[in-house]
């Protein structure tokens, strides 16, 4: 399968991860939308929330998206997180991800 994610996920394509662990890899957004953009994606293959029924993988993403916050410094003043989904979601990349979003006020339209 032709997965951009797959590819950053396994390290076929350069990559600097944020935060990395078993499961999940963190990393900076190619196309920034805030001075913080990060991405939050399960090494697996997922095309969709709808898809991954697996609520500790889930989880860890969540937990993920936390310790970047806290690496970068933005879990105080705060963050956004979106996992955009299908096509009025806004989705794009049909491989599971969440945003984190931070570094700016995010009032408003979201992303
Ligand atoms: P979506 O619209 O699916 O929620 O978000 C996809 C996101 O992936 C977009 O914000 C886009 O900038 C980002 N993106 C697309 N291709 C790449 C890539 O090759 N590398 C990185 N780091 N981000 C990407
Ligand atoms: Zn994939």
């Amino acid at each position: 399968m032709d997965c951009i994610f797959c590819k950053i996920a396994t390290k076929k394509v350069n990559v600097a991860p944020v935060i990395e662990t078993d499961d999940v890899i963190v990393i900076k957004d190619l196309n920034p939308q805030a001075p913080v953009h990060l991405l939050v994606m399960p090494k697996a293959h997922y095309a969709s929330v709808l898809d991954c029924k697996d609520a500790k993988l889930l989880a860890a993403m969540m937990e993920a998206a936390i310790a970047a916050a806290k690496k970068l410094k933005v879990d105080e003043k705060g963050f956004r997180l979106v996992i955009n989904t299908n096509d009025e979601g806004g989705q794009t990349v049909f491989h599971l991800h969440m945003h984190l979003l931070a570094g700016r006020p995010l009032t408003g339209r979201l992303g």
